[in-house]
């Protein structure tokens, strides 16, 4: 047994672009990948490169609607098809415009998610994979939605389910926006748990995951959702996410942890308002491979997500893999990725240090000590209510 960490990536992931103009810029992956080599994670000898391969007509039937299916292949051969109404189907000018290639691209994103499920579920070396480029998980059975045109996580979760029955899934959602797609399409079953951290959903896209969806039929129970205040910083939101996850995580006891990692959580995010620094990225990771490893059987498939500073996401996700590489990085940058950065995102600052110590929002923080008070009352808030509802519902079945 090798223990390898499997990371899914290929060039044709840029594929997956709706244009100059968009927040979902196919750089973020390419800077991302450029400094996970940098770093030299990519040379790690526990590393595995995995190449994606297009998900079948049929695994992506498993999620989402032949009618729809069909829809999404049509313009994607000819964007201009006159026959088709695309906003009946969530795509068109806006959040997820129609492009030329996209089923491709959009399927070559679920296959990826597909060859990390496959690799963590059925090779004895790898207990870790992750697709950088999955994690669409506002999708939906008939609609594109959230820049997500196919839910990648979905496909994976219903290929888990192909290869064993009545396999135990649980999902965490850490990205800032509430992960919508992937609870409504398993919101009725208790072998997928969904346990999603966001902005409230007053105040942000998609405007869902309130404290009382907890699932219906058979599935009540089995969804968890953890509304977050904006300006929500990392101590409070770390001592939430450890007073919680373990325990749900445990008292569940799945065959598998999948993991969506966006990272739109950050301060700076242009599209979001909560108050992460970095660091917490570290954090985070620590708890979940803990996770992974005490509850989970050791097997944990991680996508992405979210998150659209280009200089931002690539730091990120680079400290999830070295932390599943058990790799220690020194809080430096390649000078090489600088300059890539300086080059590639003008528009951007130039960060010089991996993680930042969040002095920003912390100083914000003691200027505001009445909004600090109140985030952290109610981050306790959501650790009591875990503990005297969410975890009672699961402990009963
Ligand atoms: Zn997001």
């Amino acid at each position: 047994m090798v223990d390898k960490v499997g990371l899914i990536y290929t060039d044709d992931y840029q594929k997956y672009n709706f244009g100059v103009d968009h927040p979902f810029k196919p750089l973020r992956f390419k800077l991302t990948y450029s400094l996970m080599e940098k770093l030299e994670l990519l040379e790690n000898e526990r590393l595995e490169l995995l190449k994606p391969r297009e998900a079948t007509r049929e695994e992506l039937e498993r999620v989402h609607s032949s009618k729809y299916i069909d829809v999404v292949k049509k313009l994607s051969e000819n964007p201009n098809d006159r026959t088709i109404s695309p906003y009946t189907y969530g795509l068109g000018p806006g959040d997820n415009p129609i492009f030329k290639g996209m089923y491709e691209a959009a399927a070559l994103v679920c296959g990826g998610s597909i060859i990390a499920a496959d690799n963590v579920w059925n090779n004895e070396d790898f207990k870790v994979a992750f697709n950088i480029v999955g994690g669409l998980h506002h999708a939906g059975k008939d609609k594109a939605s959230g820049f997500c045109i196919f839910n990648d996580i979905a496909v994976a979760i219903h290929h888990l389910k192909s290869l064993k029955e009545n396999i135990k899934i649980a999902y965490v959602d850490i990205d800032c926006h509430h992960g919508d797609g992937v609870q409504w399409l398993f919101y009725d079953d208790p072998n997928v748990l969904t346990i999603s951290y966001h902005q409230d959903g007053r105040y942000l896209f998609p405007g869902t995951g309130f404290v009382n969806e907890v699932g219906e039929g058979k599935g009540k129970g089995y969804s968890i959702n953890f509304p977050l205040v904006p300006g929500t910083s990392n101590k409070p939101f770390l001592k939430l996410f450890r007073r919680t996850t373990p325990k749900i995580l445990e008292a569940y006891n799945p065959d598998i942890l999948v993991t969506q990692l966006g990272v739109d959580t950050y301060f700076d995010d242009p599209l979001t308002e909560m108050g992460f620094s970095l660091s917490v990225y570290r954090d985070i990771a620590q708890t979940l491979k803990t996770c992974a490893r005490e509850y989970c059987q050791n097997k944990w498939l991680a996508v992405g997500g979210g998150g659209y500073l280009m200089n931002v996401v690539p730091r990120a996700w680079s400290i999830f893999l070295a932390k599943m590489l058990d790799v220690e990085l020194s809080n430096e940058l390649p000078n090489s990725w600088i300059k890539e950065v300086k080059e590639l995102v003008p528009f951007e600052e130039t960060p010089y240090s991996l993680w930042d110590r969040g002095e920003k929002v912390e100083v914000q923080m003691l200027k505001n000590p009445e909004i600090a008070k109140k985030i952290i009352e109610y981050s306790n808030s959501l650790i009591e209510l875990s503990d005297e509802k969410y975890l009672p519902n699961l402990t009963k079945s």
